[in-house]
């Protein structure tokens, strides 16, 4: 197994954990296609009698049960050609916990009357072999109105309603007659029955900005709510749904596409069988023009909501994504958010004093939870503190690469709460007892180890035996590692084991980026023109110049070989230029649209770079909008875009989701903890090197760059 491919083992999950009590989600298939046109997760098989876009179902945004839209099922029952439109379910990560699922439920609007019950499609659940489990029939008798469809299903073998990938439709007669359906809201559903709210729906604020409004209401803890409804109004009278918002979330970004006008807002709740509440007062509010230093902010803020509203409740910290599992910790997304965290306090997203209690629930949390050697496990269980092992069985002890991402947004906050006051202080002290206590010597796994290991667990030991070597985004660990005052490891260990120049490092980097292009760490390669000192390959995805580098300051970090914030800006303008040349013909790619890096994809996570066998397609974001400090007007430029003309499916109540593609026209539904906080930290990086500041004034973090220094002078 090479590096890459266990690398990706790890990054990919594996199978939800029988440890986590999660709040249970109703197995969904369509809500609704967050873009225009067509819906990826769809297949139509003979295609000359159903109405479909690349063999996908056509969205209609003009008849839908929720909005904005559903699927357009436009069909003629031919003699000899059968039909059939299956709509898979989207796998979201780390939504694995489900209700029972007794009954398929969906919503259908038939347009004539002429379509009888013979005439409509038989259904058909597709199980996780692809092969159908179940055939069922329904009839609707109104035209023109939503009709809810509920049919009793028998899993029989399939106890676990994950196991079903897909729901489908077919042909039922061959009388030649063509007919128009739409259907919507299509889940496996526990009951027929819900309770109603007796909640009134109150609009608690609405904010414009260059193209959107950010609405917000209550934090909602009643269970009978399912959903908020969200109704748009541009002459204050005229009120169309546009939206519905998971009551997990209390806000919703309505993105209108205009600048300068007014809009008024009004919402409803809904419970899970759709039944509405009445409509809340209205709210207005209005797009306006903002200038470049305004398009910052507002990314950098909505972003930071992810790790302010949307964290892990008992901790405080950073979920892995959202909307995966509630109640499960990321470290290294928390690592990230803490400096977003600060952030929103410089720039005054929140008062400081709410900073400091959210710092002070964050230490409380922190010095209780389960360590191993002073590691932090990758995924913590909020309510229990103990690892979760969410990669897999083997995956449940110390993760000293997130770890190190945690104490980079540690150290950075131990130095920006520097008051006098009682709490201040004790945040400083807990994050200082943390650092120290992180024996990252231990990591080593045998004495005078030339590397540091990735993983330990107390019954795997090191199992997963991965050692550390660079060029990836694990320097920061070497370079805490050297820092550490209490269980430090040597200097050389920078060159033994993240530079390694013998076969094994040499071999895990060849391994990684699939050429001998910098397997000896040095790279001295030209790619379009511009000379990389070092990388794998042309440079490997972007986080690899993010991660480590939002405390620590690539400016101040020089080896022997490079500069790193010259080595990550020509990585960063390689990416740029390999974007801007497309060699996949990618629908999108250009100047303003660029940096493939870590991100969701349709069928699963992956780490995008700019080689065609690692670029299927997607952009994240986070790619251009973290490399501001490297390349400003190129990231300027993305983040434009990305609002202005990909907003509508793109821009959400956290700011921009986690990825997109043009090319198979998909976009995540979901935000990620890693990806988010960069934006916010790596912009203020740029705007006022404010991390950077504080997270390299650490006197631990001085001294370890000299010693690092020290060590540079002796191998030259
Ligand atoms: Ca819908």
């Amino acid at each position: 197994m090479s590096s890459r491919q266990l690398l990706l083992v790890l990054l990919t999950l594996v199978s939800g954990s029988a440890l986590a009590k999660e709040p249970l989600n109703n197995y969904s298939f369509f809500h609704n296609s967050r873009m225009t046109g067509h819906y990826f997760y769809t297949k139509v098989i003979g295609a000359a009698n159903v109405n479909n876009i690349q063999d996908k179902l056509p969205v209609s945004e003009l008849i839908f049960h929720t909005p904005g839209n559903s699927l357009q099922l436009a069909y003629t029952n031919q003699a000899g050609s059968q039909w059939q439109a299956t709509i898979y379910r989207q796998q979201i990560r780390g939504q694995d916990h489900f209700s029972p699922a007794n009954y398929l439920s969906f919503w259908v609007y038939k347009t004539s009357a002429a379509t009888t019950s013979e005439d409509l499609p038989s259904v058909f659940l597709v199980g996780e072999d692809s092969l159908q489990v179940q055939n069922l029939s329904f009839d609707i008798k109104a035209q023109n109105v939503w009709t809810r469809v509920l049919l009793p299903i028998k899993l029989q073998d399939v106890s676990d309603p994950a196991k079903l990938i897909g729901v489908g439709f077919q042909q039922n007669n061959t009388n030649g007659k063509k007919h128009e359906l739409y259907i919507d809201d299509i889940e496996l559903v526990t009951n027929d029955t819900a309770p109603r709210t007796s909640l009134r729906p109150v609009i608690s604020g609405a904010v414009g900005a260059m193209k959107h409004i950010d609405l917000r209401w209550p934090v909602i803890a009643d269970p009978a709510i399912a959903f908020v409804k969200i109704y748009r109004a541009t002459d204050s009278k005229t009120y169309k749904p546009v939206g519905i918002q998971f009551a997990s979330i209390n806000r919703y970004a309505d993105f209108t596409g205009v600048t300068a006008r007014k809009f008024s807002y009004r919402i409803s709740f809904l419970n899970s069988r759709y039944e509405e509440t009445a409509l809340s007062k209205p709210v207005s509010a209005s797009t306006r023009v903002m200038t470049d230093n305004e398009l910052l902010t507002m990314v950098q803020e909505a972003s930071f909501r992810y790790y302010w509203e949307g964290a892990e409740k008992l901790s405080g910290l950073a979920k892995e994504n959202i909307l995966g599992r509630h109640d499960m910790i990321a470290s290294g997304a928390s690592g990230f958010g803490i400096m977003a965290l600060i952030v929103g306090t410089e720039r005054k997203f929140i008062t400081r004093d709410a900073a400091i209690k959210r710092f002070v629930q964050i230490v409380n949390f922190l010095e209780n939870t389960e360590t191993f050697h002073g590691a932090f496990a990758h995924f913590i269980d909020g309510p229990t503190g103990k690892a979760e092992p969410f990669f897999g069985s083997r995956d449940n002890g110390g993760d000293l690469v997130e770890t190190s991402f945690l104490l980079q947004g540690l150290l950075t906050a131990k130095a920006y709460f520097s008051g006098a006051g009682a709490e201040e202080k004790m945040v400083r002290d807990k994050i200082t007892a943390i650092w120290e206590k992180v024996e990252w010597n231990w990591y080593r796994q045998f004495p005078n180890s030339k590397f540091l290991y990735w993983h330990w667990s107390p019954d795997q030991g090191w199992t997963i035996n991965h050692n550390l070597v660079g060029w990836n985004e694990t320097m920061v660990t070497y370079l805490l590692a050297i820092a550490s005052p209490t269980h430090p490891v040597p200097a050389s260990m920078y060159y033994s084991g993240w530079a390694n120049l013998d076969s094994t490092g040499r071999q895990y980097r060849a391994a990684w980026g699939g050429t001998q292009d910098g397997s000896g760490y040095a790279n001295g390669n030209s790619y379009y023109g511009i000379k990389l000192d070092v990388g794998v390959s042309n440079g490997g995805p972007l986080f690899f110049t993010h991660y480590g580098y939002l405390g620590y300051d690539p400016h101040a970090i020089t080896d022997k070989y490079t500069n790193y914030f010259t080595n990550n800006k020509n990585i960063a303008s390689i990416n740029y230029r390999y974007c801007q040349d497309n060699p996949g013909g990618y629908r999108g790619y250009g100047d303003s649209c660029w940096g493939l890096t870590a991100s969701d994809g349709p069928f699963h996570y992956g780490a995008n770079e700019p080689v065609l066998r690692q670029d299927p397609g997607i952009i994240a974001p986070t790619g251009a909008i973290s490399s501001f400090p490297y390349l400003p007007e190129a990231s300027m430029k993305a983040l434009k875009n990305y609002y202005n003309n990909y907003g509508k499916f793109l821009w959400g109540e956290y700011g921009f989701r986690d990825a997109f593609s043009l090319t198979d026209n998909w976009c995540a539904d979901i935000y990620m903890g890693l990806n988010q906080a960069p934006m916010t930290v790596m912009i203020e990086n740029y705007r006022t090197g404010l991390l950077w500041k504080l997270f390299m004034s650490t006197p631990d973090i001085k001294n370890g760059l000299e010693k690092l220094a020290a060590e540079t002078a002796k191998q030259r």
